[in-house]
């Protein structure tokens, strides 16, 4: 079967390697469609921790069901499937936290990092993600489900935030995870804006309904205008930059809640006004991956379509255009790229 195979930093290529076989609890699944991610193109260009290469790169996927392991008992052949791109142990000191985020065990079902992933004709499906994050896809329209993982992160953060309806939201960043945030965020409450500075991007968002307020374009004054000169309620980073970082703190008000969703390089350190948290009793949150139940909520909102996904999929290409795809993200030309299979 052909397969994208990320052999090394910027180095991939598209092969032919053997088709699978599912060990008693695993599925085996022929890709319908799948997407490029950010944390594809970061895995290209610089590697990643989690990487044990050569692996078949790619975590976000809708498939079919080929064949199944003897003790999958809730999974037909022929079905159709999306699912996350891991799934805890429920046996670590974490998960005996209810914490299943942050799964000690998390990396052993990594998909497209330590097994091989979806940017390819066939892919396994790990019997810990066919216990609890995969589902089945009954519409004709499969291709919305294959953003169930990076929304099940959007959703596992925005849950972590307790937001009420009448709260304002700054999301910073207008990548797609910006978009998205943005997205599920006014679905709570309707005083939602994107900070950016992609225009294209901030079309797309405002297409959404989504209010948007320009970086370049004098936006302080915006803030000040729109929070009269409070700051937000909530501020959501979304970019994974130092100076979004700090700008996320000045934006967020005295008695405010600030989420770091985007994430910066191990060991870097942070200056923050120390007065500011605690007399101003600021409420600082970090969130990580997604756990079971933010997967399941996530596929509820595809299916319900209460979030509009087709506009992040900028392009669509072929599997051996892999690299054209994710250089085309890397060029900022394309947010999402969706893979179509022969
Ligand atoms: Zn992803
Ligand atoms: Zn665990």
């Amino acid at each position: 079967m052909k397969a994208a195979l990320l052999k090394g930093v910027r180095n991939i290529e598209v092969t032919d390697i053997d088709v699978p076989e599912p060990k008693p609890d695993e599925i085996l699944i022929k890709i319908l469609y799948s997407l490029t991610c950010g944390t594809d193109l970061k895995a290209y260009e610089r590697g990643h921790p989690y990487i044990k290469y050569p692996v078949v790169l790619g975590h976000e996927y809708v498939g079919e069901i080929v064949k199944k392991g003897r003790d999958v008992k809730n999974f037909e052949i022929g079905e159709i499937v999306t699912g996350a791109n891991s799934a805890p142990c429920f046996n670590c000191f974490y998960c005996n936290k209810a914490q299943y985020n942050l799964c000690e065990n998390i990396e052993d079902v990594l998909i497209g990092f330590k097994l091989n992933g979806c940017f390819s004709e066939y892919m396994i499906v790990p019997g810990r993600i066919v216990k609890v994050n995969l589902f089945k896809v009954e519409e004709k329209d499969f291709k919305k489900y294959a953003m169930l993982e990076p929304l099940a992160c959007v959703i596992h953060a925005v849950n972590i935030l307790h937001i009420q309806e009448n709260e304002n939201v700054l999301i910073i960043g207008s990548g797609p995870m910006g978009i998205l945030l943005s997205q599920v965020c006014k679905n709570i409450t309707n005083q939602v804006f994107l900070l950016g500075k992609h225009m294209a991007r901030i079309k797309i968002a405002e297409r959404l309904g989504i209010k948007t307020i320009n970086i370049e374009e004098n936006y302080e004054e915006e803030v000040k205008r729109i929070t009269s000169d409070y700051g937000f309620d909530v501020v959501i980073e979304a970019v994974g930059t130092l100076d979004a970082w700090n700008l996320a703190f000045k934006l967020v008000r005295k008695g405010g809640k600030l989420m770091y969703f985007g994430g910066l390089k191990r060991g870097l350190e942070i200056n923050l006004d120390a007065y500011k948290i605690h007399y101003g009793e600021i409420k600082i949150f970090g969130s990580f991956h997604h756990d079971p139940n933010s997967v399941k909520e996530a596929y509820n909102i595809i299916k319900q379509n209460k979030i509009q996904i087709q506009s992040l999929i900028t392009e669509e290409m072929k599997l051996p255009d892999i690299e054209k795809a994710l250089l085309s993200m890397a060029e900022g030309k394309n947010m999402k790229v969706g893979i179509v299979m022969d």
